[in-house]
């Protein structure tokens, strides 16, 4: 993976719960990502202690605060959800 790859993050918040999920965009399609886990095989592969670009980008992201926000009621997580895993697990073409 390039190093210089450009990363995008978006926060999805649900309300009036609050609960919330990342989504970290990269040069290898949609990731779920934690500061601790993340979907892509650069992670589940090589388990890098400092983890790969998606949870170093989240982890910049929170510091400063500059994910995207969608914010949804907690009626529609489900389906959110959903619909962002199906984006994560399908391999791209
Ligand atoms: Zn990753």
């Amino acid at each position: 993976m390039p190093r210089n790859e450009q990363v995008y993050v978006k926060k999805y918040v649900f309300n009036p719960s609050g609960s919330s999920f990342y989504v970290v965009l990269g040069s290898t399609g949609d990731h779920l990502t934690t500061e601790h886990f993340c979907t892509c095989n650069d992670f589940n592969f090589r388990k890098r202690p400092e983890g790969c670009v998606h949870m170093q980008a989240l982890r910049r992201a929170i510091r400063e605060k500059s994910y995207e926000v969608y914010s949804f009621s907690d009626d529609e997580l489900s389906q959110v959800f959903k619909y962002e895993l199906i984006d994560v697990v399908f391999m791209p073409r």
